[in-house]
Parts: C-alpha cells; sequence; structure tokens
C-alpha cells in the first residue's frame, strides 16, 4: 500500500503544500496558499493537471489549513492514505543535526532559533499548531534547511571574530539549502555509489543560490552563513560583500542598518545590477537580444559561482564530481557553460553540446567521458526527502 505524506512549507505570508505519494514518490496534489494576512489571499490545488484557485475570507494561516482538509476531505483515498505530515523549518540552529518528530521539546528548540530567521521559524511554529489542531493524531516531523551543515568542522563554521561572540550569542556559518544538498548527496549515491567516498562541489542556483562541498558524504564546506544572504549572488540578494558596506549604505541613504540589510535582500543581486529582473530567464532573454546590463548580470552571477565552488572545494579530499541543481542549475546551459569555463584551472570541463542539449527534468552527465571531474544536472527534490524523513521517522518511531 501507498503511503502518502502532507509536506508543508509555511512562510510567513505563503503556505506551500503538497501530498507525496511514496515508495512511487509522486506529488498527488499540490498548491498555495498565497498572500496570507494581506488583502486577496487565495488557496490554489492543482490536481490531475488542472489548477482550481479559491479566494480566502480571512486570509489566515488557519484558513489555509483548513482549506487544505476540506479538499483532503472530498478524496478520502488520498486523504486515508496520510501517514504523517513534514514541515520544511528553515533554522534549526546547533540543535537540530537532523529531522525530528514534532514534540512540545522540538517546538520549543524552532522556537529559540527563531531570533536567527525571525521571518521564517514562527511562520513555520504557526503551520506546525494548526496542522496539529486540523490533523488530530497525525504524526508530524520537522525537517531543518540547516541540518546537513552541522557536520562542517569548527575553523569551518566559524567566523573570525571575538569568541565570545559565539560563545555568548552562537554567531556562526549555518548553511542553508540542506535538503536539497542530502538529497543530491544520495541521489548521487544511487547513480555513482563509488561518490560517498568521494569529493562533491555541488551548485544550488535558483533565485536563492548557494554552493556545498561533500566529502564521504557528510557537508565539509557551504557557501550561506549565519542567514541566507551570504555567499553567491542570487536573484534579490547581493551575496558577499564588504562588511563595512552596510553601515556606508546606511550613512549615505540615511536609512538604518537593518533598512541597509533589507536592500541587500531584496534590491541587489541579479535584479541590482541588471536593473530589469530578478529572473534569470528573462535576464538570458534580454541579453540574447543584446542588453548588456542583462549580460553583465549574468556574466557576474556565473563568475561568483565559480569563485565560491573552488573555494568550497579546498575543504575536499579530491574533487570528483560537481552538480548542477536548482531551477537555473537545472535549465540554464549558459550559466552553467560559463561556471565550468572559469573552473578550467580545477580541471573541470564540459561537452558543450552535453551542456546545450541536456533533457530538461532529468538527470545528465554534461562532462567528457574521460573528464577527471564529472560534472552532473540533478533535478533537485526537497519535498521528497522530507517526504522520505517523515515516512522513516514514523516508522522508527514504532
Ligand atoms: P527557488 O529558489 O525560488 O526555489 P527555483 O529553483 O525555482 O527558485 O529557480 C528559479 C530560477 O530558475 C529563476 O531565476 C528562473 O528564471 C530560473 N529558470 C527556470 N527555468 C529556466 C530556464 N529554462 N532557463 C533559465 N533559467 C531558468
Amino acid at each position: 500500500m501507498n503511503n502518502n505524506v502532507l509536506v508543508i512549507n509555511c512562510g510567513s505570508s505563503s503556505l506551500k503544500f503538497a501530498v507525496m505519494s511514496t515508495p512511487d514518490n509522486t506529488v498527488l496534489v499540490e498548491g498555495i496558499g498565497d498572500r496570507l494576512g494581506i488583502d486577496g489571499s487565495t488557496i490554489s490545488f492543482k490536481f490531475e493537471g488542472k489548477k482550481e484557485t479559491i479566494s480566502l475570507s480571512e486570509g489566515s494561516h488557519h484558513e489555509a489549513v483548513t482549506e487544505i482538509k476540506n479538499w483532503l476531505d472530498q478524496r478520502v483515498d488520498i486523504r486515508d492514505a496520510i501517514v504523517g505530515i513534514g514541515h520544511r523549518v528553515v533554522h534549526g540552529g546547533e540543535t537540530f543535526s537532523s529531522s525530528a518528530v514534532i514534540d512540545e521539546d522540538v517546538i520549543k528548540g524552532i522556537e529559540d532559533c527563531a531570533h536567527f530567521a525571525p521571518l521564517h521559524n514562527p511562520a513555520h511554529i504557526k503551520g506546525i499548531r494548526e496542522a496539529q489542531n486540523l490533523f488530530t493524531g497525525l504524526p508530524q516531523v520537522a525537517v531543518f534547511d540547516t541540518a546537513f551543515h552541522q557536520t562542517l568542522e569548527l575553523d569551518q563554521y566559524l567566523y573570525a571574530i571575538p569568541m565570545e561572540m559565539y560563545r555568548n550569542h552562537h554567531f556562526r556559518k549555518y548553511g542553508f539549502h540542506g535538503t536539497s544538498y542530502r538529497f543530491i548527496s544520495q541521489e548521487l549515491a544511487q547513480l555513482e555509489p563509488e561518490s560517498t567516498k568521494q569529493g562533491i562541489i555541488v551548485a544550488h542556483l535558483g533565485n536563492g543560490a548557494s554552493t556545498c562541498a561533500i566529502q564521504n558524504g557528510k557537508a565539509t564546506d557551504t557557501s550561506m552563513g549565519m542567514t541566507p544572504l551570504d555567499g553567491l549572488m542570487m536573484g534579490t540578494r547581493s551575496g558577499s560583500v564588504d562588511p563595512s558596506l552596510v553601515s556606508f549604505i546606511s550613512h549615505a541613504e540615511n536609512i538604518s542598518g537593518d533598512d541597509a540589510i533589507n536592500l541587500l535582500n531584496k534590491k541587489s543581486g541579479l535584479l541590482g545590477i541588471s536593473e530589469i529582473s530578478s529572473d534569470c530567464r528573462t535576464l538570458e532573454d534580454a541579453a540574447f537580444a543584446g542588453d548588456e546590463r542583462a549580460t553583465l548580470a549574468l556574466d557576474m552571477f556565473a563568475s561568483r559561482a565559480a569563485k565560491n565552488l573552488a573555494s568550497v572545494a579546498t575543504t575536499l579530499d579530491s574533487l570528483d564530481h560537481l552538480v548542477f541543481t536548482g531551477g537555473i542549475g537545472e535549465n540554464s546551459n549558459y550559466l552553467r557553460g560559463k561556471i565550468c569555463e572559469s573552473l578550467r584551472t580545477l580541471n573541470i570541463t564540459i561537452d558543450a553540446d552535453k551542456n546545450d542539449n541536456a533533457p530538461r527534468g532529468d538527470v545528465s552527465v554534461i562532462s567528457e567521458e574521460d573528464a577527471n571531474v564529472k560534472v552532473w544536472i540533478l533535478p533537485t527534490n526537497e519535498e521528497l526527502m522530507i517526504a522520505m524523513d517523515t515516512i522513516s521517522l514514523i516508522q522508527q518511531a514504532h
């Protein structure tokens, strides 16, 4: 019999959900509650190729989860096979190095990390509470974006600031996209069992973008830091800059430090440089039509991604695989090509035809037959990873 898992990714103004079916690993229904807490909130359901959108009168998280329950009550075949609920949680701090069955202690742990992710963690707790009330008795599991990076060594995760900042406040690198990196590392282990004893660098390139180095199946370094602003240039995020820039921007523009950080989070990156869009596809269209700022933004993105991949590779014993994933990593042959061109001194070369003609949404190898470093495109699936963790933890608990 199939076991279904309801996967919930609850943000402050949105709630994404999916019912995943295992072991066939398919999405039965998925959707998003949008503009929660703002005017015009809706919830959509994508089922059997059709999308239905319902207006929410109240627009609360409670109403969104209630609508999901009402929808499932109409489709008891899907509902009755649900064995648990898996929640994506952005920040698990130093408390969580793996996924956890949710109880009051786990909720307290998520609360304790909320100062590092003030927009996300409180929203996750809201989603967990609503699901507990509306799906009484179903076990729930929290899956943390930070957990996979808890294997980083002290010398990699500490910032070179007074130790008391770490001792007193836990200021350190945490890293994100961990659920995606764990999925990729497990996928690669299936495709190439040797990879569990080898060195891998992964570029997860989407609206948010980061890199990760993995040796013997464990994360050894990653580009994001205490928050997801660090590291690569992203859709609207600057990535790493000289930290004193925050103070310079704040004085020059007469804004607070928090507003300066907001500028680095929301108005920078591909959007800030191109002054056109944060979306890679839109920028590629503009660049191919001759827009120089779009080309500059894309080339800066590629150069920074390559530099960071080289940097995280310094924590590996050997470099055997490079994996591209995420919306940009999986789909942009232009950026993959540019990034690999900048990594030629690491012996990374790709076959241009394979790169240009890689099938969408599928696994491919784009390096040459006898390449030292195998270059892969591997579609990530964080929802599936959350569903698999949920099932495995529920089974362990019984
Ligand atoms: P998120 O971080 O929000 O999960 P995604 O992983 O979905 O983001 O990636 C979104 C990015 O992927 C966008 O910049 C989008 O333009 C880019 N993208 C998606 N498809 C293509 C494509 N065919 N060519 C180039 N970029 C693409």
